[in-house]
């Protein structure tokens, strides 16, 4: 499974786990293991408020189980992080037709945002192939109308998994008025799905605030009264407090529904992970795992923590 997969990579790339279960071989834990547990957690991208908490919490259900055997002291351990995570999360996303305000039948909408080059476009297309998979009819929205290349990759994504991609013929154009069409094809073509690519300029913030506002409101212009389903936060994992960083611009800027964490295959800091969704209040709705079609899997919370600690 894809799980299995994330597990493996995990593993080979030298995992948290394996430096965490490393520390708790004895069952004694003295203060330097403590020491070591939180150098463990932090390297691991956990951030210090999650790992603070996670610390409380494993002293004081090992000193309630009051025991020395490692097989407990690491389920302990297990209990906490699945706990950190949150396996209570809704993490479904809004995938089917709605009925609008006025009775207009439309599709569930997904705007996409993040810096470029954290994999925004690569994860609309990952998304697109999911979708189709469970037999839901996707268009593409490509409004990064900034640069030409951006379309065109979102376009290949498109033919990729066979799903039609609205875009302007001009470069420059308003990246609103391409959501509005990507919307309006949307209802036209009966879709359950559209997804919007948008512009990544991180430089500029006031501009990419006026530019990510409007399209969502153009967008939702676009749906005869309904709401867009989802706001998707895509950040690389492997950029650690950068990726913190702009999680927090980002989320000043648009309302930010869920997470996407790419790139989890190459690092082993999945840490970031429980940390991104208490920063912002969020859960991770999806992780990427590679660059090819198939590597985009939905989060499961005890499936994770699994892998973290294989
Ligand atoms: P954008 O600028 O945010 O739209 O980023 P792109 O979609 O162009 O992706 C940037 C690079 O990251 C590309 O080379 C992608 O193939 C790669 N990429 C995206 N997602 C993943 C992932 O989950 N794992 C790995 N290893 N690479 C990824």
């Amino acid at each position: 499974s894809r799980m299995e997969r994330l597990r493996e990579r995990l593993s080979r790339s030298g995992s948290l786990g394996r430096g965490l279960l490393g520390l708790l071989t004895s069952g004694k834990i003295d203060e330097s293991t403590w020491d070591e547990i939180e150098e463990t957690l932090l390297l691991a991208d956990l951030g210090p408020s999650a790992t603070d908490e996670l610390m409380e919490n494993l002293r004081r259900r090992i000193q309630v189980i009051s025991t020395e055997d490692p097989v407990a002291i690491r389920e302990a351990l297990r209990q906490e992080l699945v706990n950190l995570v949150d396996p209570t999360l809704d993490r479904r996303l809004a995938a089917t037709v709605r009925t609008a305000p006025d009775g207009t039948a439309v599709p569930s909408v997904i705007m996409m945002v993040g810096v470029n080059g954290t994999g925004k476009t690569t994860t609309v297309g990952k998304l697109a192939r999911v979708l189709v998979a469970e037999n839901r009819s996707v268009v593409l929205g490509a409004a990064d109308t900034f640069r030409a290349a951006a379309a065109d990759q979102l376009a290949t994504w498109g033919s990729r998994v066979g799903v039609e991609t609205v875009r302007s013929d001009r470069d420059g154009a308003d990246p609103a008025a391409v959501a509005f069409d990507a919307v309006a094809r949307g209802i036209e073509t009966s879709a359950d799905v559209v997804i919007i690519d948008t512009a990544g300029r991180l430089q500029n913030k006031k501009g990419l605030m006026d530019e990510l506002g409007k399209v969502r409101r153009v967008a939702q212009k676009a749906l005869h009264g309904d709401e867009i389903s989802e706001v998707l936060l895509v950040l690389d994992a492997t950029t650690g407090q950068n990726g913190m960083q702009q999680a927090r611009v980002f989320s000043e800027v648009v309302q930010v529904t869920g997470l996407v964490l790419t790139k989890l295959d190459g690092t082993a800091k999945g840490g970031i992970v429980a940390n991104v969704q208490r920063e912002l209040g969020v859960p991770v709705k999806m992780v990427g795992l590679g660059e090819g079609m198939d590597d985009l899997t939905p989060f499961d919370a005890y499936g994770f923590v699994d892998a973290l600690l294989d």
